[in-house]
């Protein structure tokens, strides 16, 4: 077992659902909170991580998140953050990451949020050599369609970089059909898509379901509530889910991970990315989430190999495929 572990944690591997505030260090995190309020506010949030049902371990997770962006207050804030999750992704042998983070401003507007993503870019292109980042610009369920046009605005402007939208945030807000023109749009100019789905136990999860499928959105995240047929429908159209072991265990309240999704779809050779949502607010990291999946679904090292060069398919930049396998198949040679 100490060798599979090893194994996971030296293969070269590629993260597709990581928010980047999400990836923050916990250090990082406590330092950039001002107040003792906050403080108090965040080892509440702690204490109660995994208390509850789905619905209040989601709320939890989401708290946590507004309280993150209300302490991250400038663009050295944003670049610092970038510079960690970056190397912390490096140390564990990532060698490709897709990063999602909603475009902000900062200073009431007078640092736009195109200055956001120019400093996220910035520190991007630092690290290069070590690692190949993407952006996925996040549409948040409480915006506008307004502001999520604005979004794909600057998906385009920084497309060298920027590869495609996300559609995150509280899915008790049911607003993927009010975005639709926006993702519609996405897909007539060629930009990929991911979007989260079945996150809720609730009714009106399992309908919304219904038109993101019938969107065809490049990949899916999650998927965790889900009707058979919907399973079928994306089995059938072979629509590419990221799954996110010790995020999804912790909001579909299971015991281990012989209840997860993971085995359903492997067994049926359907593409998947293993991934993290995310390193720091789950405390995990893309090495773990995999060896826990291999420790509990007996895979082999071949398995784990083939699997992960099914996964390099998944990437949006198209570009950075072959470059990808390229490094898995040297690794796997060395053995
Ligand atoms: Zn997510």
């Amino acid at each position: 077992m100490a060798d599979l572990r090893y194994f996971c944690q030296s293969i070269p591997k590629i993260e597709l659902h990581a928010h980047l505030n999400g990836c923050i260090r916990s250090s990082t995190f406590r330092q950039l909170l001002t107040s003792s309020d906050d403080q108090i506010r965040l080892d509440t949030l702690d204490k109660n991580f995994s208390s509850g049902d789905t619905h209040s371990r989601m709320a939890n997770v989401f708290e946590k998140f507004a309280l993150l962006r209300s302490c991250v207050t400038n663009l050295d804030d944003i670049r610092r953050i970038t510079r960690e999750t970056l190397e912390d992704f490096i140390d564990d042998n990532v060698m490709y990451v897709e990063l999602r983070t909603r475009p902000r401003s900062f200073d009431n507007g007078k640092i736009p949020s195109s200055n956001y993503i120019e400093a996220i870019i910035e520190i991007i292109k630092e690290y290069e050599e070590k690692i190949c980042s993407r952006l996925i610009l996040s549409i948040d369920r409480t915006q506008t369609l307004e502001q999520a046009m604005e979004t794909l605005k600057l998906a385009e402007k920084y497309r060298t970089y920027v590869v495609g939208l996300d559609l995150s945030g509280d899915p008790n807000i049911k607003s993927f059909e009010r975005f639709l023109p926006v993702f519609n749009l996405a897909k007539d100019r060629n930009l990929s898509t991911t979007i989260h789905i079945g996150e809720l136990p609730d009714e009106e999860c399992l309908n919304e379901n219904n038109l993101i499928i019938n969107y065809k959105p490049t990949r899916l995240g999650h998927f965790n509530f889900r009707t058979n047929e919907q399973e079928q429908r994306v089995i059938k159209e072979k629509i590419p889910l990221e799954l996110c072991p010790t995020s999804n265990l912790l909001t579909m309240k299971l015991t281990n991970l012989t209840e997860h999704h993971f085995n359903l779809f492997y067994k049926n050779k359907h593409p998947l990315a293993i991934c993290t949502d995310d390193s720091g607010l789950m405390n995990c990291c893309l090495s773990s989430e995999i060896f826990d999946l291999v420790q509990t679904f007996n895979l082999t090292k071949q398995e784990i190999y083939d699997f992960m060069l099914q996964t390099c398919n998944l990437i949006f930049d198209k570009n950075m495929i072959d470059f990808c396998q390229k490094k898995l198949k040297d690794f796997f040679l060395k053995q």
